[in-house]
């Protein structure tokens, strides 16, 4: 496709501005450019149609299915958008006074309680921007709570191999070392593994539950025990709570501080890098500690609306002010219009769309881990088909799969994660999608499992009708041609 640049001819323009009526202005020549920016010139007709193509060639939640695990891509409300475009919520500025701008200080605050009490929490900041930025953060919180009782020999972070990729990364950014531990047969936390490495190094625990497999931890209370008798802390992966919003709260397992992605429970479109929200919950001994804190109680408020822009032990300023505010919006009206009991239903309507697609693909395709699955335990919001076996038989991918799946007009699963199961899809079907078309995307993949019988090279050729093919998927990730070469 051409770019812009590409189809730029000169003296092309959209704009047919009146003759300025009033004086040039000269700006000192100091501060003028020496050569003018390079941009291009189109008509408006073009342009339109550039970014009408562009559109066409991606794959977003209102072209189709998107069971993308872990990411929890739902259909996000409209009336969410509407909410966000309120000129009284856009054409405001942070540095105006809080007299000024009291509707958007309750909004924080507003949404701040209402997540509060969602996760069980006590104090809240909207500034990190995305998930990982707000295990960063979390972990920096643990960081400064030992730090603060003079406990300096807690430098470990225990991580279990099923978490997501985002908490060793994160853990070893905030300066902790990594401890792995690996899970039992059944996809659960080794009680013993974990007593053997909790002591007095240990800063804290890493987790999400329901973990990557899409199962709920049994022995959750004994877990984050052992680690406050350690003398460690408990951080909790929330950015993905789809299955137990509104049912469990993170703050009731004992967990003492938690990332919330507003950008995928709450209902605010992703992909493509933003703007998203990973807004961090803490118990009130962390509180201290926090960014630009949203704090529930009045002696405790340093404004009328209870925003707390600067507390003396806070770890310091991650993002400008609230983070991305709109984002917050969203999940307020999201909330809102939801109610209490529509909250819950969110959760309810996910893991039951979850468990009827594992009910009915479990007929022709393995779920991992089998040693929890065969035993009729249910999933939550997610759950892992595993191609090993179809890989060994038949040399079928993961990634064929998926190809072929683009072919059918649904986007592909989350492919090769979590890593401790081989060739696994990774599926989550949220609560926003209809039996028919979870029983189309069954269908879908029973007829690709029948193709691997009798067409095996139609998989392997797949997709046909996608703009791109196979991409060297290393070469893209690593050395990405990201910029344009003007020659
Ligand atoms: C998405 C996700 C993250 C990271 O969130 P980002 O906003 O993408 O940084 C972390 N943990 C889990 C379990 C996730 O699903």
């Amino acid at each position: 496709m051409e770019l812009l640049f590409e189809k730029s001819r000169v003296g092309r323009s959209c704009s047919i501005l009146p003759v300025c009526d009033v004086p040039d202005a000269p700006l000192p020549a100091e501060v003028r450019r020496k050569t003018p920016p390079r941009l291009p010139s189109l008509d408006e007709n073009e342009i339109s149609r550039h970014y009408n193509a562009l559109a066409k060639r991606s794959f977003g939640v209102n072209d189709g299915f998107y069971p993308l695990g872990s990411c929890t891509m739902k259909y996000n409300p409209k009336i969410n958008e509407e909410a966000a475009s309120l000129r009284g919520f856009t054409d405001i500025h942070p540095l105006q006074s809080a007299a000024t701008t009291r509707g958007a200080l309750k909004v924080l605050d507003l949404c701040g309680s209402y997540l509060r009490e969602l996760s069980g929490m006590d104090a809240m900041t909207f500034q990190p921007a995305a998930g990982s930025h707000g295990e960063f953060v979390g972990l920096l919180l643990i960081k400064a709570y030992h730090k603060a009782r003079k406990d300096a020999a807690r430098t470990k972070i225990i991580v279990p191999d099923s978490a997501h990729g985002t908490n060793p990364a994160s853990a070893a950014m905030a300066g902790f070392s990594v401890v792995n531990i690996a899970s039992t047969n059944n996809g659960y936390v080794d009680i013993d593994a974990l007593k053997v490495a909790a002591g007095p190094d240990t800063a804290g625990l890493m987790l999400t539950n329901p973990n990557t497999l899409g199962l709920f931890d049994p022995n959750i209370l004994e877990i984050t025990d052992i680690i406050h008798k350690a003398g460690g802390l408990n951080y909790y992966d929330g950015a993905n709570l789809n299955a137990i919003v509104g049912i469990v709260r993170p703050g009731d397992m004992g967990f003492d501080v938690a990332h919330l992605n507003l950008h995928k429970t709450f209902s605010t479109p992703h992909g493509a890098g933003g703007p998203g929200a990973g807004a961090v919950g803490c118990k009130a001994p962390l509180a201290p500690f926090l960014p630009a804190a949203i704090l529930p109680h009045p002696v405790l408020r340093s404004d009328a609306a209870g925003l707390s822009h600067r507390q003396s032990e806070s770890i310091g300023r991650v993002r400008a002010f609230h983070g991305n505010f709109l984002v917050v919006v969203r999940a307020l009206a999201y909330l809102l219009s939801l109610g209490r009991e529509g909250v819950s239903a969110v959760a309810e309507n996910a893991v039951l769309n979850a468990n009827y697609m594992m009910a009915r693909l479990k007929e022709r395709f393995d779920i991992a881990p089998g040693a929890a699955y065969a035993k009729g335990s249910p999933c939550m919001h997610e759950f892992v088909v595993s191609l090993e076996n179809l890989k060994a038989e038949k040399d079928i991918s993961a990634l064929d799969i998926a190809k072929s799946l683009q072919d059918m007009g649904m986007h592909p699963p989350t492919m090769y994660f979590p890593l401790i199961v081989h060739e696994a899809l990774m599926i989550e079907p949220t609560e926003t999608e209809s039996k028919e078309t979870l029983d189309k995307a069954v269908d879908a993949l029973f007829a690709l499992r029948e193709r691997a019988d009798s067409d095996p090279e139609s998989l392997r050729s797949a997709p046909r009708f996608a703009v791109i093919g196979r991409p060297d998927e290393v070469k893209a990730a690593r050395t990405p041609v990201v910029r344009y070469n003007f020659g």
